[in-house]
């Protein structure tokens, strides 16, 4: 039995723009058949161009906390690595509960956003204390609870630097022996079964993980995404030559292959060497435009990776900015910018904001392990509407309305966002959001007051 069927006047498919297509989509929420040039009769009409939902393959949830509550300037040279502790502080004030309940009201803004999965690289393990399968769980339930898709990346983190330095007093919470990541991957997919939710593995990075251990990790959780934090800042790579006495993307290739399973975030300050390195893997770079530049890491050479086969995908990282077309703009202008040059990440012929979202969407896709990113049978029906009533849009092709939201959009130009075919935003607003937000104002008040 199909639990309904879709009527867009323009949708994007795989090979771009297409007409008064009927998006047919299972029980299962995945899509079962796409006519073009069909009628509308019987079907539930999407009334704006309809373009496949964006995956945020890079988020640490918890961070919305403190978006926009560190631009006050307290040392002399403000940094990552500053940032990072008032980081720390703000999450040791979370319990389990508190997490959850951010999390679900930030994981609808990401849906209000246009992403319609998230990537989730959970390192908060024991939270007050509590176990880590019951704070992934409430990750999970905050999910469920915005209706988001979730692959859940938990993360191994056992180290405060390069060379086995033990953890700091504040990153104890985060810590976790092998065995004990195995153990909470198998209960997560034990616990999950099939549905829209998978699990990966994130080692944390090659400061927080001795890159020598990575291949007992391969073999001991032997399927699914696996996510690592690389090349984010120039400490960091110094460190890594200084320890490993190679830079880090090639030290971790030394020792794993770079297949489908893996996907690289940041990547900053990859050599060429190492950019060719990876864009001859199948690895996906998770670049994180808003947070990079708030965190002052620098710019990842996109156009020269992308020229040399290389593949991307966006996240929203610490949830300072929570919508797609934000990070899809900068991650163009970061490379104008730097080259000179407008409209860098299409070719000749090409509208931007098709090619971005298209290629950002397919690559996310991969790296989450999840059947979206193209609206295609097969796929799962994740869909973004955007609104095609909005001055800015009306009577527009559908090309113009897409480069709109990516170079120029609000976010009152999302209409609607459907997830496995159930929709869960409209006119724009996630209809659980306001039930939520008097805790969100709650925590992040209490956070200021505690200084
Ligand atoms: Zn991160």
């Amino acid at each position: 039995m199909n639990a309904g069927t879709f009527h867009c006047s323009r949708a994007l498919l795989p090979h771009g723009w297409a007409s008064n297509c009927l998006v047919t989509v299972d029980e299962d929420g995945m899509i079962v058949g796409i006519e073009v040039d069909a009628s509308a009769s019987g079907a539930t009409v999407l009334p704006g161009p309809v373009i496949p939902g964006m995956v945020n393959v890079h988020s640490h949830i918890h961070q919305r906390l403190i978006a926009g509550l560190t631009g006050y300037r307290a040392v002399g040279a403000d940094s990552f690595w500053t940032w990072r502790e008032q980081m720390y502080r703000a999450v040791g004030l979370l319990s389990p509960d508190e997490l959850r309940t951010l999390a679900a009201f930030a994981f609808m803004e990401l849906v209000e956003g246009g992403y319609t999965v998230t990537g989730e690289f959970h390192y908060p393990h024991r939270l007050g204390g509590a176990e880590p399968l019951e704070t992934a769980t409430g990750l999970v339930k905050a999910a469920d609870a915005a209706g988001m898709s979730l692959t859940l990346l938990p993360v191994w983190y056992r180290y405060s630097g390069f060379g086995r330095q033990a953890l700091a007093e504040r990153q104890r919470p985060f810590g976790m022996t092998l065995d004990e990541l195995t153990s909470l991957v198998g209960r997560l997919r034990e616990q999950m079964g099939p549905g829209v939710h998978r699990v990966g593995v994130a080692p944390h990075s090659l400061r927080a993980v001795e890159v020598s251990d990575l291949p007992e990790m391969l073999a001991a959780i032997d399927s699914g995404p696996v996510h690592l934090h690389i090349s984010e800042q120039p400490a960091e790579v110094a460190e890594c030559r200084r320890h490993g006495g190679r830079t880090p993307i090639e030290l971790l290739a030394e020792h794993v292959e770079l297949d489908r399973r893996w996907c690289l975030i940041h990547a900053t300050h990859a050599s060429d060497d190492e950019i060719a390195l990876m864009a001859r893997s199948d690895a996906v770079v998770g670049l994180c435009p808003t947070t990079e530049a708030d965190l002052g890491d620098g710019l990842f050479p996109v156009r020269s990776f992308v020229d040399q086969g290389g593949r991307f995908a966006i996240g929203s990282d610490s949830n300072l900015v929570t919508d797609a077309a934000g990070e899809l703009r900068l991650l163009d202008w970061g490379q104008r910018l730097q080259l000179n040059q407008r409209n860098v990440l299409c070719d000749e012929g090409e509208h931007l904001g098709r090619r971005l979202w298209a290629d950002a969407a397919r690559a996310g896709a991969d790296a989450l392990g999840q059947p979206v990113g193209e609206l295609a049978v097969g796929r799962r029906a994740d869909w973004v509407v955007l609104d095609a009533a909005h001055p800015l849009l009306e009577g527009l092709d559908a090309d113009y309305q897409l480069d709109t939201l990516v170079l120029a959009g609000a976010r009152d130009l999302i209409d609607q966002v459907w997830i496995a075919g159930r929709q869960q935003v409209s006119n724009g607003r996630h209809p659980s959001r306001a039930e939520l937000a008097p805790e969100v104002a709650r925590l992040r008040r209490r956070l200021l007051e505690a200084d």
